[in-house]
């Protein structure tokens, strides 16, 4: 993985500050070098985890398992054929008004043309079908797979647009405070407006909404009406898995508000920043943004797959799975004008954005040193429990309750925004 700096882009270096320099005297900053420009840059920005995915691939695909198992509609066990993405786009393409050709579709739905859209997974691929649950399960980390990064205007032919300068052209306004046009975090995040009753979990420049996952709600499930007018179900059913993923995004705090509104965050990152050499202030504070959302994620997902395989009698993280096995649903706003799912979309991230101070906090207390320094977590490499305290105050133990009962909720409320769409889908 390459991280890059939220702000320029440059190649993070993966310079390890627990590693032994062969220079023998340290270099520490002094308060006088504090540049007030980048004390106010970052204060405004929002400076996100940069390899975006709200929950641990295993983490979509089980909380979509799980919340489906109480629907027993006959229709989502009925077994379809896969079809490549050519089959909707032969029906498509004229209500859409585009050429039937996935070049045409990328650049319509603004997606990286170099990804293919419609790789089967191995059971369609073996069998030549699945369950329309299936279909969900599957497919409900497509998101993920690197289409929503990359996020250029485009020329007809597909390459990237550039400017008179020979500058690539961003998709969108505001990318930049928002992980940048390399990153899929604008697609998979939304901050609600700022609102003076929550300041410390709706600060952030631009003051407005900033990211757009409850617009890509809409337009998956809007995609899926589409598939099932024209005739397309493998694609009516791919397109609602994209859907969901969406609102299970939202569901997630660190994907409904800004970091670096928070203030431990904050004020640790100078702190880094001061004592760490050759690290800006800026990537001192997207590295541990980056740390603090990647081990939450992280350390949920192997917490559940213990309790998934019997291996941990941990009360508290069997609640999560209680939680996602539930079998109510929200009431799906049928009648806003155009866009219910958007609408939809927007309650989800308000409510987990109310709830993100809390969780923040909480895997501030739990999070070690190194997990609090320049050091680049990666969850592929790193197992989540090594970068707990070893100190267990009463910090930690606060904030451990807290994060168990905080993911509780934000499980729940995943797991109801996946049937309520479900449902809003078989019923309509
Ligand atoms: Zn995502």
């Amino acid at each position: 993985m390459v991280l890059y700096d939220a702000c320029t882009q440059e190649k993070l270096t993966h310079h390890n500050p627990w590693k032994k320099s062969p220079q023998p005297i340290k270099k520490v900053r002094t308060v006088s070098m504090i540049s007030i420009r980048s004390l106010i840059l970052c204060t405004i920005l929002l400076v996100i985890s940069l390899e975006v995915k709200a929950w641990h691939p295993d983490d979509h695909s089980r909380i979509t398992s799980l919340s489906l198992e109480s629907q027993t509609d006959r229709l989502l066990d009925q077994q379809i054929a896969y079809v490549p993405l050519q089959h909707f786009l032969d029906r498509a393409a004229a209500p859409l008004g585009i050429a039937p050709t996935p070049l045409a579709f990328a650049l319509y739905f603004g997606v990286d043309p170099a990804i293919p859209l419609d790789l089967p997974d191995s059971t369609e691929q073996k069998s030549g079908s699945a369950s329309a649950r299936n279909i969900l399960i599957f497919h409900v980390n497509d998101p993920d797979d690197g289409r929503d990064a990359t996020l250029y205007a485009r020329t007809a032919d597909g390459n990237v647009q550039q400017d008179a300068a020979g500058r690539p052209v961003p998709l969108y306004d505001h990318l930049f405070f928002m992980g940048g046009p390399e990153t899929q975090a604008y697609r998979h995040m939304e901050k609600p407006p700022v609102s003076c009753s929550r300041l410390e979990s709706t600060w952030g420049y631009p003051f407005g909404e900033l990211g757009m996952a409850s617009d890509q709600a809409q337009r998956y499930f809007t995609l899926s009406r589409l598939a099932r007018a024209v005739e397309s179900p493998y694609w009516e059913w791919r397109f609602l898995a994209c859907a969901v993923h969406y609102l299970q995004d939202l569901a997630q705090p660190y994907h409904a508000t800004q970091m670096s509104s928070h203030g431990h965050y904050f004020w640790r990152a100078l702190r880094v920043w001061l004592m760490t050499p050759h690290v800006s202030l800026r990537k001192s504070v997207a590295q541990l943004m980056q740390n603090s959302h990647q081990w939450y994620e992280s350390y949920v997902a192997s917490h559940s797959t213990l309790v998934m395989q019997g291996l941990t009698d941990d009360t508290r993280a069997e609640a999560w799975l209680v939680a996602l096995r539930g079998e109510t649903t929200d009431v799906f706003p049928w009648d806003t004008p155009e866009a219910p799912v958007r609408a939809y979309a927007k309650t989800i991230r308000d409510a987990s954005n109310r709830i993100a101070p809390d969780l923040l906090t909480s895997v501030y207390w739990m999070s070690n040193a190194q997990l609090l320094s320049a050091y680049p977590f990666d969850y592929r490499r790193d197992p989540p429990d090594t970068f707990l305290r070893t100190r267990r105050d009463l910090h930690f133990m606060q904030g451990e309750s807290t994060l168990f009962a905080v993911t509780t909720e934000a499980f729940a409320r995943a797991a109801r925004a996946t049937r309520t769409l479900v449902q809003a889908a078989l019923r309509n």
